[in-house]
C-alpha cells in the first residue's frame, strides 16, 4: 500500500527509521509541511536554516512541499497518494505532541523512532518515576542502550514530488533572506563536521569544549536539532562514558523533563523560587535592550549576545553567562531570555535551551544554586584567559593585549575605542539577586 513519510525535525536519508517503516509498506510520498505556527515564530536565520535544509533534501531525493495547517496538507496529501498509513518519528515538544494528536484524528500516524537515541519518557527509575537529576538519568540513559543506526538506502525510491510552487518560493526567499553566512546545509556537510571533529577535535573535547576563544566544540547542534543526524548515528562512533556522549545525554535527559513535564517549557520546573521577585521586562527595557545588542559594557557578555546576533549560535559557556547576567544581575525571569535566544539561535530548541535557562536561573533540573551567582568578569579571564573570544566579537576592545580585554576600566585606554560602561555594578546585583532570593525562601 502507498504511504506518506511527512519530515518534521528528521531531514535525513541515513540512519532514518521512519523512512525504512515507509518503504516497508510500499510506494512512499516523501513530505515536508512548512507549518505556519513555526514559520511565524522563527526568526529569518532560523528560517533560513529549516529551509536551506529542506532544500538542500529537495535536491537529493524526491520531496512534496507544501505550506498549510499541517492537519489539513496531510490528510489531504494522503487522500491524494491514496496512503493507508503516514510515517513519522515521534515528535516529543508539547507543540509537536499537541499537533500530531490533530492530525492523528484524520489519518492513521505511524511513529517510529524520535529525535533520540532513547525516546523522552522510555526512561524512569524503579517505581517508575522520571529522573529528576541528571546523573541518575545518564546512567540508566548508558545502560538502557540503543539501537544500531538503520540502514537506510542512500537513494529511495520515492514517489515523484508535486510541490506547491508558492512553498517553494517561500523556502527560496527565506534562504535569500539570511541575515548572515550559515553553515552549509543538509547531511553531507554535517557528517563531514563529525568526522572533522572525531578526527580532530574529540580527543581534546574534555578540556577544550570550556574554551569559547578555541574551536573545541563540534558545532553539530543545529544539524542535530532539525534531524540532520541523528545522535544514535554519533552514538555508534562513540565510548559511551566519554565526554561527548555524556552531552549528547544532557540533550536527552531535557527531551525527557519535557516530555512529563511539558508545562516546564516555560513555566518553573522547580516550585522553590514561585515567590521570586523579578522585574518586569516592561521596567528593565533598556537594560534588557544592553543585554541583547552586547552592550552591557561587561565584555565576555557582551561577546557572548553579539556572537548570537552575528552567527545564529553562541558557545555554551557563555549561553550560560549571558543567561546569569540577565536572570541575577538584571533580575529578569529566564522566560524572556530563553525567548530571545530561540528566535535567534539556529540550534533554537524549546527542550534544551528552556531547561538550560532554568539550570542557570535556580528553577530546573540540578539546578545550579540561585546562590551560585556567576561573575562575569572572573568568568571571562578563566575561560577566555588571553581575551581573544572578546577582541574578536567586541571590537571596541580589540586594542587591549590579552586579558586585559576583560577589564577596560582598569586601563586609562581602555573605553578609547568607544566601548560602553557598566550598566551595573555587578557586586551590587549579586547582593540584590541574593537577598531576593532569601526572601522568596522565607
Ligand atoms: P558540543 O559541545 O559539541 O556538544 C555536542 C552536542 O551535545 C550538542 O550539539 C548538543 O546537542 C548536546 N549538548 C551539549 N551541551 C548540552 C547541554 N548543556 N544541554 C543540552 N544539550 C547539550 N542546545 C541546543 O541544542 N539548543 C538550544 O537552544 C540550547 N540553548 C541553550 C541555552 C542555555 C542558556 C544553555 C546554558 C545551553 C543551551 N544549549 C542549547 C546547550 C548547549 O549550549 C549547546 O547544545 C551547545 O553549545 C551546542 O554547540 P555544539 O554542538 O558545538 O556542542
Amino acid at each position: 500500500m502507498p504511504s506518506v513519510l511527512w519530515l518534521r525535525r528528521d531531514l535525513r536519508v541515513r540512519d532514518n527509521p521512519a523512512l525504512l517503516a515507509a518503504l516497508d509498506d510500499g510506494p512512499v510520498t516523501a513530505l515536508f509541511v512548512i507549518d505556519p505556527v513555526i514559520w511565524s515564530g522563527a526568526g529569518p536565520a532560523r528560517r533560513a536554516w529549516l529551509a536551506a535544509n529542506v532544500l538542500e533534501l529537495a535536491g537529493r531525493i524526491p520531496l512534496t512541499i507544501r505550506h498549510g495547517d499541517p492537519a489539513d496538507v496531510v490528510s489531504a496529501v494522503a487522500a491524494d497518494v491514496g496512503a493507508a498509513a503516514v510515517h513519522i518519528a515521534a515528535e516529543t515538544t508539547p507543540y509537536g505532541r499537541r499537533r500530531d494528536a490533530a492530525v492523528g484524528e484524520l489519518v492513521d500516524l505511524v511513529a517510529t523512532g524520535s529525535a533520540y537515541a532513547v525516546g523522552p519518557g522510555l526512561i524512569t527509575n524503579k517505581t517508575g518515576e522520571p529522573y529528576q537529576v541528571f546523573s541518575a538519568f545518564a546512567r540508566a540513559w548508558r545502560d538502557r542502550g540503543w539501537s544500531r543506526p538503520a540502514s537506510t538506502p542512500r537513494s529511495p525510491d520515492l514517489a515523484e514530488a508535486d510541490s506547491d510552487p508558492e512553498a517553494l518560493a517561500l523556502l527560496e526567499r527565506a534562504v535569500a533572506d539570511a541575515p548572515f553566512d550559515l553553515p552549509t546545509p543538509g547531511e553531507d556537510a554535517a557528517w563531514r563536521r563529525w568526522h572533522a571533529f572525531r578526527a580532530e577535535g574529540l580527543d581534546a573535547y574534555r578540556v577544550e569544549r570550556d574554551r569559547p576563544d578555541h574551536d573545541g566544540t563540534s558545532r553539530l547542534s543545529p544539524y542535530l536539532h532539525l534531524g540532520v543526524l541523528h545522535p544514535r548515528s554519533l552514538l555508534a562512533d562513540l565510548d559511551p562514558a566519554s565526554t561527548y556522549a555524556t552531552e549528547l545525554a544532557w540533550r536527552e535527559f531535557y527531551a525527557d523533563v519535557l516530555w512529563h513535564t511539558p508545562s516546564s517549557a516555560w513555566s518553573d520546573l522547580k516550585p522553590a523560587l514561585s515567590g521570586m521577585r523579578y522585574d518586569e521586562p516592561d521596567d528593565a527595557i533598556e537594560a534588557i535592550d544592553a543585554w541583547r545588542t552586547g552592550t552591557t559594557g561587561f565584555p565576555i557578555v557582551d561577546a557572548g549576545m553579539r556572537q548570537l546576533l552575528a552567527t545564529g549560535w553562541m558557545h555554551n559557556r557563555v549561553r550560560m553567562i549571558t543567561a546569569s547576567f540577565l536572570t541575577k544581575d538584571l533580575h529578569v525571569w529566564w522566560p524572556s531570555g530563553a525567548r530571545h535566544f530561540l528566535s535567534l539561535l539556529i540550534d533554537g530548541d524549546v527542550a534544551s535551551n528552556n531547561h538550560g535557562w532554568q539550570w542557570v536561573a535556580g528553577t530546573g533540573t540540578d539546578a545550579s544554586p540561585y546562590f551560585r551567582v556567576f561573575n562575569p568578569v572572573t568568568q571571562g579571564k578563566k575561560f577566555d584567559p588571553d581575551g581573544s573570544y572578546v577582541r574578536r566579537w567586541v571590537p571596541e576592545l580589540a586594542h587591549l593585549v590579552g586579558a586585559a580585554a576583560h577589564e577596560p576600566w582598569q586601563s586609562d585606554v581602555g573605553y578609547q575605542g568607544g566601548y560602553p560602561l557598566r550598566i551595573v555594578d555587578h557586586a551590587h546585583e549579586r547582593l540584590e539577586a541574593l537577598e531576593r532570593y532569601r526572601a522568596a525562601r522565607a
